[in-house]
Order: C-alpha cells, then sequence, then structure tokens
C-alpha cells in the first residue's frame, strides 16, 4: 500500500514527533532493578534510555567524625560521581562543579522523605555512580536513590522520583535527551514525593513563559508518577507485595 502525504501533512508529523521518536509525554524506555549489590546496605540499577546509573547506599550507621553529628538526627551525604568512560569524551576523574552541585541537589531532594529523627548522630551515605550518561542524570540519579534507600530499610514518608521536562523546538517535552538537552530551550528537573506531589527539587536552565513554565511542571508530575510505578515493581520485585 502507498500512503501518499503532501508536504503540509509531512511537515505537520515531522514537528510533532521527537528526533528519537518518542511523543512530547514519553518517558525514554526505563528499567530499575532492587538490591543488586551484596556488601551495600541498600542498592538499585536503573537504565533510562542510554543512563546506566548505579547506586550503593551505608547507613545508617554511627557518624565517626564529631562535627557531622547531630543530637536528633541522621544526616544524609550524598555523591554523584560520573565515570571516565560515561560520557563521549573521557571525563577527567573526580568531583567537579557539577558534581558537587548535583550531590548538594540531590541530598536535598532526598532529606524530606527520610525519617532522620530515628537515628540521632547517624549518617547515611549514597553513592551514585554513573555509568553511561545520556542527558537527565541527576534525576535518574535522584530515582535510582530513592530505591536504594528503600533497599537499605530506612524509614521512609514516601518515595522520592525525579524526571526533567523542557523546551524544545518550541514544543514543551517530557525527559529531555542529551541531543534534546544541548538543542533545547528549556531543561527543568523536578523531584516529588509522589503521595502527596510535594516539590522536593526544581531546576530551571533556559526561558520559559510562565504558561510554558506551567505545562512543563505538569508534565514533569505526570513523567514522575509514571516512573514511580517503575520504582514500586523494582521493590515488589525483591520484596514481594
Ligand atoms: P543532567 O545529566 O542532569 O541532564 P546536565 O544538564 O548538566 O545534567 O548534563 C546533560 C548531559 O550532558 C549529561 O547527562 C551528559 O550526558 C552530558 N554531560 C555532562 N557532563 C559532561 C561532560 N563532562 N562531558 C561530556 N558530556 C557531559
Amino acid at each position: 500500500m502507498i500512503i501518499i502525504i503532501t508536504p503540509d501533512e509531512f511537515k505537520s508529523v515531522s514537528e510533532a514527533a521527537r528526533e528519537d521518536g518518542r511523543a512530547p509525554d514519553e518517558i525514554r524506555p526505563l528499567k530499575i532493578e532492587a538490591g543488586i549489590l551484596e556488601r551495600a546496605d541498600g542498592s538499585s540499577y536503573l537504565e533510562l534510555g542510554g543512563n546506566k546509573i548505579l547506586v550503593a547506599v551505608y547507613g545508617p550507621r554511627e557518624a565517626q567524625i564529631k562535627k557531622l553529628q547531630r543530637p536528633d538526627r541522621a544526616v544524609i551525604r550524598c555523591r554523584y560521581n560520573m565515570a571516565p568512560f560515561s560520557v563521549e569524551e573521557r571525563k577527567r576523574p573526580g568531583p567537579d562543579r557539577r558534581s558537587v552541585e548535583i550531590s548538594k541537589i540531590t541530598a536535598e531532594a532526598l532529606r524530606p522523605a527520610l525519617i532522620l529523627e530515628k537515628f540521632p548522630r547517624s549518617v547515611i551515605d549514597v553513592f551514585i555512580e554513573v555509568l553511561e550518561a545520556e542527558g537527565g542524570t541527576r534525576c535518574a540519579g535522584i530515582t535510582a536513590a530513592s530505591v536504594a534507600l528503600a533497599d537499605a530499610g530506612m524509614p521512609m514518608k514516601d518515595m522520592v522520583v525525579a524526571c526533567a521536562a523542557g523546551k524544545v523546538n518550541g514544543k514543551i517535552v517530557l525527559d529531555l535527551s542529551e541531543e534534546e538537552d544541548k538543542r533545547g530551550e528549556a531543561d527543568m528537573p523536578v523531584a516529588i514525593l509522589p503521595r502527596n506531589k510535594e516539590i522536593t527539587l526544581l531546576q530551571s536552565d533556559g526561558n520559559l513563559t510562565q504558561e510554558e513554565f506551567e505545562e512543563a511542571l505538569d508534565l514533569a508530575i505526570k513523567g514522575c508518577l509514571k516512573i514511580n510505578k517503575v520504582q514500586k515493581e523494582a521493590l515488589k520485585r525483591k520484596y514481594g507485595e
């Protein structure tokens, strides 16, 4: 069968579809596994499109460094790290401004979900290792870290789940790939507690009008809720109902 498309129809089809063929409200293929490392207290592995991320959690355990101890609660420390082989050109190993910033915002995004008062003078360490990066790693890291914390048996009010929305070719789209992030006009990572939709992270890189911002926030929250289902399935597979 031959289908004839007029130039106008072709234009509207090609504008509707994203480079990788996704619909504007579609996330990349997502896979999450809980509890894959023997030696960590909790762990997870996540793939989102071309992202591959491993998270290990240690603790809660007594903080050895006095300065770190809080008499009434535990402290959460996060380290986001990109492997040298995770990006096209070898990345210099070790922390840089970007990874220090992402480590900080990750701890802030996770903290509201954790019942830290249960563990005074303790510390919880979250290690996020980006093995391969393809855009949206800060969100994917937060999503995976939350699964690893639950796997560690950390008492939590809810999971934390993150997803970005942004603007590419004038359109608001969900879960930007690296290519879309590079070409796009705006990228807005959002993290929420899915039960009450409390926002624990909201960043914005680029320019959005008030309407576009609201549309992107709505879309990011919808993405978060989809991703939360996959988080829950990963924990169910590991621990049953
Ligand atoms: P996020 O990964 O949360 O989207 P950025 O917007 O800072 O964070 O980065 C977007 C993407 O750019 C990353 O996911 C990664 O694919 C790529 N990237 C980040 N840092 C580097 C780097 N040092 N070298 C090459 N690519 C990088």
